[in-house]
Order: C-alpha cells, then sequence, then structure tokens
C-alpha cells in the first residue's frame, strides 16, 4: 500500500492548470475574461513568440486593491460568488479562482493594479516554483496589467504539446476575435511581435457593430447576411444569419453566445441545423454570429472548468425558439421558399 500525501499547493495547482490552460490562447481567455468582468472598457492585447514568451493583457477595469493582490493569485480566491445562490445565477464570465493561481504556476506571471484611488499603483510577482507572491509599488493608471511569460517553463511535458509560433499566435488571433465578438462596447487591441495587428473601436449602432462583424468575419460574409432580432417568452436571440447562398465547406464560421460567453453545445448546433436543413446542401455548413440572451438562473455555466459547454433548464423550449426563429428569419428573406442557388 502505498502512503497517501496531501498535495503541495503547487501541484495541485499546476494539475488544475492542465484543465485551464493549454496553450497561450487559453491563457488569454482567462484574462480578458477577468478583465471584461472588471467592467474594462478598453483591453489591450500584446504576445511575443505566438504568447510563449510573452502574454500581456492591459485593462482600465476597477483594478485590484493592494491587499488583494496577493489573494488574487491563490487557488479557490475570487471576488465573484460568495454562496452556492451566487453561482446558480452567476453574470460573470469567472467564478471559480482558479485562472490566475494555474497560470502562475506554470509561468512567470507579473499581476499590476490600480483601483484609482492610490496614486500609483502596485504589482505582485509569482514564479511558478513558490506561491508566495512578493508585493512592491508600480506606476500604472486604474486598471489592470498582467504579464505571463515563458509559459511552461517549469512543465516540459506540457512546452513540448504546443505548436509552431505560427500556429500559437492563429489560436491566440481566433479567441481574441471571438472574445471582441461577444463585446462590441468594448475596444479591443492585438499587438504582435510589437506590431498592432487588430485595432476594434468601441461599437455601439447596428452599423459600428456590423463594422466590426465584418472586420472580423469577413466583409463577405457581412454582404450575404441577415440580421434578426427576437424577443419571445424571456428569450432573446439577435445577431447575424448568413444566406445559405453563403455556406461554409466547413464548419468554421459559427459564434454562438449565450449571456456573452461563448459557447459550444449540441442542442444549439442541432437547432440551427435544422432551421437550415430545407435550404442547404448535404455537407454545407451555415455560417452565423448569434446571441442568446436568457435569465442567467436558466443556464447553468458551470458544466466544465472551461465554461464552454452549458446546461439549460428548459432544452426544449430553447430548442424550440432557436429553430422557429430563424427557420422564420430564412424563410423571410426568400419569398418563394426554395433553396437558392449554392456556389
Ligand atoms: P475568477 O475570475 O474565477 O474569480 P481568477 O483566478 O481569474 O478567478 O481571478 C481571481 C480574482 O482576481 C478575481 O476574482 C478578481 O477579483 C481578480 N482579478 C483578476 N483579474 C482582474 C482584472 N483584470 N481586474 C480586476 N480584478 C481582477
Ligand atoms: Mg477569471
Amino acid at each position: 500500500m502505498n502512503k497517501i500525501f496531501t498535495l503541495s499547493p503547487r501541484l495541485a495547482n499546476q494539475i488544475a492548470a492542465g484543465e485551464v490552460v493549454e496553450r497561450p490562447a487559453s491563457v488569454i481567455k482567462e484574462l480578458v475574461e477577468n478583465s471584461l468582468d472588471a467592467g474594462a472598457t478598453q483591453l489591450d492585447v500584446e504576445v511575443e513568440q505566438g504568447g510563449v514568451k510573452l502574454i500581456r493583457v492591459r485593462d482600465n477595469g476597477h483594478g485590484i486593491s493592494k491587499e488583494d493582490l496577493p489573494l488574487a493569485l491563490s487557488r479557490h480566491a475570487t471576488s465573484k460568488i460568495i454562496n452556492l445562490d451566487d453561482l446558480e445565477a452567476v453574470v460573470t464570465l469567472g467564478f471559480r479562482g482558479e485562472a490566475l493561481a494555474s497560470i502562475s504556476s506554470v509561468a512567470r506571471l507579473r499581476l499590476t493594479s490600480n483601483t484609482g484611488e492610490e496614486e500609483s499603483g502596485w504589482c505582485v510577482e509569482a514564479e511558478g516554483r513558490d506561491m508566495e507572491a512578493r508585493l512592491a509599488p508600480a506606476g500604472h493608471p486604474q486598471g489592470t496589467s498582467v504579464e505571463v511569460r515563458d509559459l511552461f517553463f517549469n512543465t516540459p511535458a506540457r512546452r513540448k504539446f504546443l505548436r509552431t509560433e505560427r500556429t500559437e499566435y492563429g489560436r491566440v488571433e481566433d479567441v481574441l476575435k471571438r472574445l471582441a465578438l461577444s463585446r462590441f462596447a468594448q475596444g479591443f487591441s492585438l499587438k504582435n511581435n510589437g506590431r498592432v495587428v487588430h485595432s476594434w473601436r468601441p461599437a455601439t449602432t447596428q452599423p459600428e457593430q456590423e463594422r466590426r462583424v465584418a472586420q472580423i468575419c469577413g466583409p463577405a460574409f457581412m454582404e450575404n447576411a441577415v440580421h434578426v432580432d427576437i424577443d419571445r417568452a424571456g428569450l432573446r436571440l439577435w445577431g447575424w444569419v448568413a444566406l445559405p447562398t453563403f455556406s461554409r465547406s466547413q464548419a468554421d464560421l459559427q459564434h454562438f453566445y449565450v449571456n456573452g460567453r461563448a459557447i459550444r453545445d449540441k442542442l444549439v448546433s442541432h437547432a440551427i441545423r435544422q432551421a437550415y436543413q430545407d435550404v442547404l446542401y448535404h455537407g454545407r455548413h451555415p455560417a452565423f454570429v448569434l446571441y442568446l440572451e436568457l435569465d442567467p438562473g436558466n443556464v447553468d455555466v458551470n458544466v466544465h472548468p472551461t465554461k464552454h459547454e452549458v446546461r439549460f433548464r428548459d432544452s426544449r423550449l430553447v430548442h424550440d425558439f432557436l429553430f422557429r426563429s430563424l427557420h422564420k428569419a430564412l424563410a423571410d428573406v426568400r419569398p418563394g421558399n426554395e433553396p437558392s442557388a449554392q456556389e
């Protein structure tokens, strides 16, 4: 019989990191979500060498107080929920209190923040090796910057799974595009190896939003898309769906958000596929950017650590609502109701 030991905090964090920190793109998702939860209106992301050497996310959100800075790096420490009731109606993107602890266990992390109440800011550093964070004064305007260097420097087995700089950068870009589509009111920018690659300004009006969608999904998508906005029985579906003529050979232009969170869900995909069934040739995939909004109490987001999956309280109702709304939207634009030509 082997003796039972309690895992050291560092090892426990490294194991937990396996669930959420797969590659630079997943670090960026967690950091940007934190910035959004902090009410930031401008988020600037910077990477070097595909994010393996450096990831920096800077925001102008509410910041973290000096006392809370070391806590932010410890596991199960969150400012977002206190009890189970909060979890059942969670509106923030984060709530597990694991991301920063996980990231700092597999990289060199520096967190600098200013709540705007003090003149300058404070920073903590954690370097994988120990969980003791060092606190020091640091100049920073209101908001937070997180710098993550040398991802997986202390976990070589994980590092081996990283692809080329180019591939990792591609994933970073995809993740940020997905996040930028989730919040139009925020401005985002992305810098790669010192060069600004994307800059999306805050978009409040529909034409401004359509401009951002066109920038991210390509102008052809927007030219071939119809705007939908349907509100019924506590469910709202809005966004853009491409006409069947703009179908794709791959399911690569599909963005679906539930209460501002990007998700992949079988029930949702099924409802959308059904709505397109009569109008899309076999083997073709629809393109869409869609937002479903519903009472947070009617959807469980705590199904998986990455929160890509959700569970609806009344899945039948959601399925029917999606199917009917999209079926109607597609039928409305083609009065003849015969399948249109495919390329
Ligand atoms: P979670 O997001 O699940 O709460 P994290 O480990 O991602 O867990 O973050 C821990 C805590 O650190 C958050 O609850 C929040 O209080 C604080 N925090 C992290 N990033 C930011 C940020 N950019 N701005 C303000 N507070 C932040
Ligand atoms: Mg978080």
